[in-house]
């Protein structure tokens, strides 16, 4: 038996006003002539958050769009004119949601090495060490902060670059920066949360590590979206701690049944990856019986709408590419469903479930 020995993030500041330290955390940092990159969510654009980043000689802020998940093709843009203009930076920090984080990784990689993002999509692919890399979410429940993965749309597949070098130097973890934050996407992206409780805890990988961290962020979700008749800045302190503790549960299980389908309807449709899990969650009654009735209940309890009829002009050909995708899933189905997960999700099932979406 193999136990898996995790590299997790290097540092970790957490709390309100913390942002104001970043300066000072960046500064022993900072080498000759190179500037840091600040990779920030286009939503800040215009607002006060875009102001307070600490520049310095020639740092810059490039905002990026995050209408849709991350691609190879945007990491490479990136770190190839960042290549073209500076050699190399000094490092590369990432402010907002789970698609800034994970971009905010991959160009760090990308810094260091060859090729395309798309060649490190997989297990351990990645050779060298990427650039001085910080996460700062400015929406709380992904886990991407603490993950040691960035998950990539590519030109043949939705797959992370997973490996020791991926976890970040140092994260900020300042609830008042969620504050603003819209409140579908909140709720969406707190989802995302709650269901990496769900498949953790309802897993065959589940372990006592996990489990701690998984029933700890589970409770949080509860008090946020179930306990609480409105949201308030104890909201933003909890969900973004369980935010943490759901992705630390995940490091050591596996996600399940929402992620392995919502990855085909992302790399497919382009699917947000917290509204594409609550797109799924909302059919999942078989596997998670008990999860899914409290997920329609905070649903209806947040006046929260789900899309649905997503896939209904589909062709065959469209299915077939979801269900490639999503198939391929392999450590996700087998935490879900066990060794003999293949016996259990058929095609003719899978092809099922996608249509009811
Ligand atoms: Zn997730």
């Amino acid at each position: 038996m193999s136990f898996r020995n995790f590299k997790m993030v290097g540092y970790v500041v957490y709390g309100r006003g913390s942002f104001n330290q970043l300066d000072e955390i960046l500064a022993p940092q900072r080498k000759e002539g190179l500037p840091m990159i600040f990779l920030v969510d286009h939503f800040f654009e215009g607002k006060p958050l875009a102001s307070r980043v600490p520049l310095r000689g020639n740092d810059r802020i490039i905002f990026v769009d995050t209408s849709f998940e991350p691609k190879t093709s945007q990491v490479d843009s990136l770190a190839n004119g960042l290549k073209e203009s500076y050699g190399t930076i000094s490092g590369v920090i990432g402010i907002g949601g789970g698609s800034v984080i994970d971009l905010a990784k991959a160009v760090s990689l990308m810094m260091t090495n060859p090729g395309s993002s798309a060649d490190y999509q997989g297990w351990d692919l990645v050779k060298y060490p990427g650039v001085y890399k910080v996460g700062i979410p400015t929406l709380s429940g992904t886990g991407a902060e603490v993950s040691r993965t960035t998950v990539l749309t590519g030109p043949t597949r939705k797959l992370g670059m997973n490996s020791d070098f991926t976890p970040f130097d140092q994260i900020v973890l300042d609830p008042e920066l969620t504050k603003n934050a819209p409140e579908n996407q909140r709720f969406y992206t707190g989802m995302d949360c709650y269901i990496h409780c769900i498949e953790s805890l309802q897993g065959t990988y589940l372990n006592e590590f996990s489990k701690s961290y998984g029933e700890k962020a589970l409770q949080l979700c509860q008090k946020v979206f179930i306990e609480k008749d409105h949201w308030d800045d104890s909201s933003d302190d909890q969900l973004m701690m369980a935010s943490f503790a759901g992705g630390m549960s995940i490091a050591y299980s596996q996600v399940g049944v929402a992620h392995a389908v919502s990855y085909g309807l992302s790399y497919l449709l382009g699917t947000k990856h917290g509204i594409g899990n609550c797109i799924v969650m909302n059919h999942l009654e078989e596997y998670y019986p008990a999860g899914v009735k409290e997920f329609k209940y905070m649903v209806e309890k947040n006046k929260i709408d789900i899309p649905t009829g997503i896939c209904k002009n589909l062709t065959d050909e469209q299915f077939e590419t979801m269900m490639n995708v999503s198939m391929g899933m392999k450590p996700l189905w087998e935490n879900a469903l066990g060794k003999d997960w293949e016996k259990i999700m058929t095609r003719e099932k899978l092809r099922a479930l996608y249509e009811k979406l």
